[in-house]
């Protein structure tokens, strides 16, 4: 890593150019550096010479060209539409401070197949560098806007990853230590938030709110060692607002540093966090922050790809790994010095295929300390497989379906739902159950409008189906979208079968409770639970099978009988059961020397860490919120 200072830096990079680069300036891009030249040859000619340069330098290095030799505007949309053909171009912004041009197209395989060649020509006639974005092919609000938030502050954006780019790589010194302070998440599921300091960096990962707590609802922020001032980066490893849900707070409250997470896990965070503040409004909560800050975090926010290396520090490097949870879920890797110190932390992941995803990634360059999820680490929880989780589901909505019922999925947005979305597609299709309507409640639907558009994010039996026929089974008509409140009366009192599926997970708000309060008093009906049902909320009562169940609806209560069945099916968890938690450990390449387990109740964390001693000899720790614990 550097000491030199940014400015020193490029100044360096440029030198090592030959002259007839002609650069006429260079910047940060957040960890890379862009060159912009005034000649064409270099400009196409520039990845090879590049190429040596970012070994040299470490960091990435990018030829773009000067505006001055850039074609005019017009002129350059009509050769880009010519050379895309039937990619079907949906929009084209040019960003002339930064030399690109923006294509948003419904077939992104048309202009990047065969070797990206379309890609080549575009930039060969143009010298505009064009970036290709995937139309979102289900209508969705969240990305159009967060597009075009990006692009109508392309400016600030480029002068904001300037300055991210001239901090990380500031003077440092090879760090001495490193330390973890727990803000939340430990010994408890909700608010996931860690701070990471070394004597050059302050990094946060994390940073959510538990929705089913009123007293320890957001981080411990007053930690005397957290001081939002000095916040070098935060990290944010998957959407969920346990981990994602107290971010836009951090921007209310001064923080103008960037925040690193995947792709998909952007969109997916405003779409969960616009929600929230909706419930919160709605029943009443604290309402942390508003939609002002949301933009503010989305204009601070740096996403990356999957096993991409990125400074973020001067003595820290990040990379993201496939999670296996929900869509862009990461198990994030942080090397900290040159070869000081490797920790990786879990977020929430999966040890095990599923049909959106594959298992989480545990190989890795080094790792000393793994910081360990523990949602289902109990002795007891060991989850039946997937196929006999599937076979269970199918059958209860087969056996609803023939007594005219309906089955109610409370679920939270991303990651089941879709995975469910895909079991039911499948099982209709091969006749194993008859058609059945499925009616995709409000979020639920927006989430799968994000994850159609990032299916490169997918399991690689759908991504190959994606992207060699550009068809995708979360597009079929038998989903349908429910968009408010008559659409869901209507859905109570039609008579026919059908699966609804909504959000909250845990029966904690949002329309779910509305479904459950209607179809509860039915005996024909069914509700299925697939995911964890916090202590303390409505869906772990329900899930006790009492006789009836008491409810708040706007401060009245309401006794409901509850006849309808009730079900849990395990093994659809998003989350590694013990065993698999176990393996994740066991066959992680290289073993770590400390396994620290946090994200779930007290009693499983503290289980799964003695199972990992006795069974795998790695040392372990189960930290509490605000234990502050020295790794290095
Ligand atoms: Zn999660």
């Amino acid at each position: 890593m550097f000491n030199l200072g940014g400015e020193e830096l490029l100044k360096q990079i440029v030198e090592s150019l030959p002259d007839k680069a002609d650069i006429s300036e260079a910047r940060f891009e957040g960890a890379g550096v862009v060159v912009f030249t005034r000649n064409h040859e270099f400009l196409l000619s520039a990845p090879s010479y590049l190429r040596e340069v970012a070994k040299n330098f470490k960091l990435r290095v990018e030829a773009r060209a000067d505006t001055g030799i850039l074609m005019p505007v017009e002129d350059a949309e009509e050769v880009i539409r010519k050379i895309a053909g039937n990619a079907g171009i949906t929009s084209i912004f040019f960003d002339a401070s930064g030399s690109r041009v923006l294509i948003e197209v419904e077939k992104p395989s048309v202009i990047l197949g065969n070797g990206a060649e379309k890609l080549q020509e575009i930039k060969k006639k143009t010298n505009w560098t064009p970036v290709i974005f995937r139309t979102p092919p289900l209508k969705s609000e969240i990305i159009n806007t967060i597009r075009r938030i990006l692009t109508q502050n392309s400016k600030e954006r480029a002068k904001f990853l300037h300055e991210v780019g001239l901090r990380i790589y500031s003077e440092g010194k090879e760090p001495k230590w490193v330390r973890v302070s727990f803000l939340g998440g430990a010994k408890e599921v909700g608010r996931s938030s860690i701070l990471l300091q070394t004597p050059e960096s302050r990094i946060l990962l994390d940073c959510g709110v538990n929705v089913s707590s009123t007293e320890n609802a957001f981080p411990a922020l007053d930690a005397p060692e957290f001081d939002i001032s000095r916040l070098d980066a935060v990290i944010i490893t998957h959407a969920h607002l346990d981990h994602s849900g107290f971010l836009p707070f951090l921007f209310k409250y001064g923080y103008e540093g960037p925040v690193y997470m995947t792709h998909p896990t952007l969109p997916l965070s405003v779409l969960l966090q616009l929600d929230y503040l909706e419930v919160a409004q709605r029943e009443g909560n604290i309402v942390p922050y508003s939609g002002k800050e949301i933009e503010k975090m989305v204009l601070h926010t740096i996403t990356l790809p999957y096993e991409e290396v990125t400074n973020i520090t001067p003595d820290v490097r990040l990379t993201f790994y496939n999670a296996g949870h929900i869509l862009g879920s990461a198990i994030t890797h942080l090397h900290i010095g040159e070869g000081l110190y490797n920790l990786v932390y879990t977020g929430d992941m999966k040890y095990a295929p599923t049909r959106l995803h594959e298992p989480a990634w545990n190989k890795f360059p080094r790792v000393e300390t793994v910081i360990l999820e523990s949602t289902y680490g109990g002795n007891d929880d060991i989850q039946p497989s997937r196929r006999e989780a599937e076979e269970k589901l199918i059958e209860i909505v087969k056996k609803t379906q023939e007594r005219g019922g309906k089955v109610l999925i409370p679920v939270l947005g991303a990651g089941r739902s879709q995975e469910i979305m895909i079991l039911v597609h499948e099982a209709v299709k091969s006749g194993k159950l008859g058609e059945i309507p499925i009616y995709v409640d409000g979020i639920v639907w927006d989430a799968t409008a994000i994850y159609t558009t990032y299916p490169e994010y997918l399991h690689r039996n759908i991504r190959k189906r994606v992207f060699s026929t550009e068809e995708n089974p979360l597009l079929d008509p038998m989903f349908r979208r429910v968009g408010g409140q008559k659409e869901r009366e209507g859905i109570v009192s039609a008579k026919e079968s059908c699966i609804i599926m909504a959000t909250s997970g845990m029966l904690t708000g949002g329309p779910s409770v509305f479904y459950f309060t209607n179809l509860a008093m039915d005996s024909r009906n069914s509700i299925i639970f697939v995911n964890y049902q916090a202590v303390g909320t409505l869906g772990r009562t329900v899930q006790r099978k009492p006789e009836e169940v008491v409810i708040n609806e706007r401060g009245e209560r309401k006794v409901i009988p509850l006849r309808m069945e009730v079900h849990t099916v395990d093994g659809f968890s998003a989350h590694s059961d013990r065993k698999q938690l176990i393996a994740y450990v066991r066959n992680m390449e290289p073993r770590p020397n400390l396994v620290m387990t946090v994200h779930g109740e007290p009693g499983k964390c503290v289980e799964l860490a003695s199972g990992i001693r006795s069974v795998l000899k790695i040392s372990t720790r189960v930290p509490n919120v605000l234990d502050a614990i020295r790794l290095k």
